[in-house]
């Protein structure tokens, strides 16, 4: 197959041109960093485990009518997806204290939190993703007041409905980040969820034993990293009981 030109590599994913205007590739690596890039190292088969998780969910929520640039999975390793103008924003929907906020304000991890929290984090490995108030990201004019009503309220959908699918499997949504993006047809502009939904960027407890079945396990050294990841995967009913979710190697998969 002919080389696509690629667009963009960050720490999880490549972007590569897609097969007609518009469209991008979108191929899961099985890198993982933490901290910023401070840690690294390889998770094997997490790419092929990401991209059949994230497409589970994609799905799941354009039935309930959430815009998404997902278009549908090529290979184990890529999906094809709609190009779009990222909102340089990483939206972080907290149900349970873990993490930064837990850090941040002396609260225990595992505390239920008074309410659903939304917070806004300015997309700048440079700055280390800072906190930013709505009135500075319209202030920066990273996104208008219009804008943040649509990501919030989506964000709010998104996690409602995913709080009912992982408890349906025994699984805390504890927080997660989302991606937006702006997607244009002739002059008519919508905001459309983008990136990935995986335990990459979602905290997953297990309901009965709090074990956690996401990246906190490379973050914190916990270990069997892959067998969490699969086993979200065995219960969201996307990889086969006994199976190892097909290939779990390199980047060879990619056809
Ligand atoms: P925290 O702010 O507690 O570190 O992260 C909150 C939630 O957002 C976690 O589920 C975490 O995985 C996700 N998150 C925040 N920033 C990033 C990021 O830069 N990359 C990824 N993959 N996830 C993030």
């Amino acid at each position: 197959m002919a080389r696509r030109r690629q667009l963009y590599e960050g720490k999880a994913k490549i972007l590569f041109e897609g097969p007609e205007p518009g469209t991008l590739v979108q191929y899961f690596k099985d890198d993982a960093t933490a901290g910023n890039g401070a840690k690294s190292g390889i998770i094997t088969g997490k790419g092929v485990l990401n991209n059949r998780i994230s497409e589970h969910l994609m799905l799941r929520l354009q039935e309930i009518g959430i815009p998404t640039h997902f278009i549908r999975r090529i290979n184990m390793r890529e999906q094809l997806v709609k190009e779009v103008e990222i909102i340089p924003l990483e939206v972080v929907i907290r149900n349970i204290a873990a993490g930064s906020i837990a850090k941040r304000f002396g609260i225990e991890e595992g505390t239920r939190l008074p309410r659903t929290i939304v917070e806004f984090y300015y997309k700048n490995d440079e700055l280390n993703d800072p906190l930013v108030s709505e009135d500075h990201i319209i202030a920066f004019g990273w996104a208008c007041p219009h804008d943040l009503e649509d990501m919030t309220s989506m964000a709010m959908r998104v996690n409602d409905f995913l709080c009912g699918l992982f408890g349906g499997i025994g699984i805390q949504l504890v927080d997660f980040k989302l991606e937006f993006g702006r997607s244009w047809e002739g002059d008519d502009m919508r905001i459309v969820l983008a990136d990935e939904i995986s335990p990459d960027n979602c905290r997953l407890w297990d309901n009965q034993t709090n074990e956690k079945l996401d990246k906190d396990r490379f973050r914190r050294d916990l270990g069997n990293v892959r067998e969490a990841y699969q086993e979200v995967a065995r219960r969201l009913g996307i990889l086969p009981e006994a199976g190892n979710g097909g290939d779990m190697k390199g980047p060879e998969t990619m056809q």
